[in-house]
């Protein structure tokens, strides 16, 4: 009989893990709180025909894993350089972004998965039959051979609560990001597409329309502060944040027009300080991983995800197949 496995959380990590599984044969049912798909690679749409990729700015690759799966998404049109004016030092390393926004990333990987949208889950159960799913309508799910969390360390953890292997993720530290968006029915004219600061505050500017693929005007542009300034202003609210971002942003691009559209958002989990130090964390036949696993990038949610679909087909005897490998 085909094994079962319900993967919870439909970012790059889940979705990596549930497209492995898929091909490989098993039956896999996705549950996502959000009506979209892609977690923190995230595009904000907005009236008047706005976009913003308002969470992951862009992404590298270092591994092999992850080099593939760009490599097809560049020869699907999902994905391109993005060589904006401004850029540090670091220069060698190319800058990838999803066209025409980051969630564009995630999209292949979705394709033909049975994925229920706006189902957020609640709690889990661990019966004689297997992993059973409660949804926040009430509604229940399973039950399941197999179950996979893909989620930030702290609503893992409350899925978790009451469970030994909880323990493991006290030491796993994640910081917020306060990110602006701004948009303007003009090109703002500065001499830069993006900057870059150690300063507390705005630690990063990007001109959204200076990415391939987007609209360039109305322009947009999302900032965001710094890791320990949004940790200290986290209950804050956005129309406190928005004010003091866009003054400091103000200060680096000159006098602001009025803008079109200006918000705040909150990410209470945006980037891993201090990871777990492996792939995921295996709790029996639930198996919890994320980006926290194993670093702050996009990489480390992706090869979380394959690491917790290969240790599923490990324990079954079966082949890797799928998006992420090679060739
Ligand atoms: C502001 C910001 C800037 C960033 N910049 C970069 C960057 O420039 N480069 C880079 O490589 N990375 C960047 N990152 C990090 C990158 O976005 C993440 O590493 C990656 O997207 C994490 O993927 P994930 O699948 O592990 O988690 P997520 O993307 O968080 O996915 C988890 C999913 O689980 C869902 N979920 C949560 N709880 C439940 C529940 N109870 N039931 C059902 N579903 C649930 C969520 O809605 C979400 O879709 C940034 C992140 C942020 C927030």
């Amino acid at each position: 009989m085909t094994l079962s496995v319900a993967v919870v959380g439909a970012g790059l990590a889940g979705l990596a893990c549930a497209r492995r599984l898929a091909d490989a044969g098993l039956r896999v049912t996705s549950f996502e709180k959000s009506r979209g798909l892609g977690g923190r690679l995230a595009t904000r749409r907005a009236d008047p025909g706005l976009r913003f990729d308002h969470g992951a700015q862009f992404v590298t690759a270092r591994g092999t894993a992850f080099r593939a799966l760009l490599h097809k998404l560049e020869a699907a049109a999902a994905l391109a350089a993005w060589t904006p004016r401004g850029r540090g030092p670091k220069a060698d390393t190319t800058w990838w972004v999803g066209t025409p926004g980051m969630a564009a990333l995630v999209r292949p990987l979705a394709e033909g998965l049975d994925i229920r949208l706006t189902a957020r889950v609640v709690a889990v159960t661990e019966t004689a039959e297997g992993w059973g799913l409660t949804l926040q309508d009430g509604q229940t799910a399973g039950p399941f051979d197999r179950l996979v969390l893909a989620l930030p360390q702290t609503q893992a953890g409350e899925l978790l609560a009451g469970r030994p292997e909880v323990e493991a993720l006290s030491a796993v530290r994640v910081a917020p990001c306060w990110t602006a968006m701004l948009a303007f029915a003009e090109p703002l004219q500065t001499d830069f597409d993006v900057r870059q600061s150690d300063e507390p505050l705005l630690s990063w500017a990007a001109r959204n329309a200076s990415k391939p693929g987007r609209d360039a005007v109305p322009e947009s542009w999302v900032l965001q502060a710094g890791p320990e300034w949004s940790a200290a202003h986290l209950e804050a609210e956005p129309e406190e944040i928005l004010p003091l971002l866009t003054a400091a942003f103000a200060s680096q691009a000159g006098a602001l027009p009025e803008p079109l559209y200006a918000t705040a958002h909150r990410w209470r989990y945006a980037r891993t300080i201090a990871p777990l130090g492996r792939p995921f964390l295996d709790c029996g036949g639930l198996l919890v991983g994320g980006d926290w696993c194993l670093g702050a990038r996009a990489e480390a949610a992706y090869d979380s995800g394959l690491a917790m679909a290969d240790a599923i087909l490990e324990q079954m005897g079966l082949e890797e197949t799928g998006l992420g490998e090679a060739g």
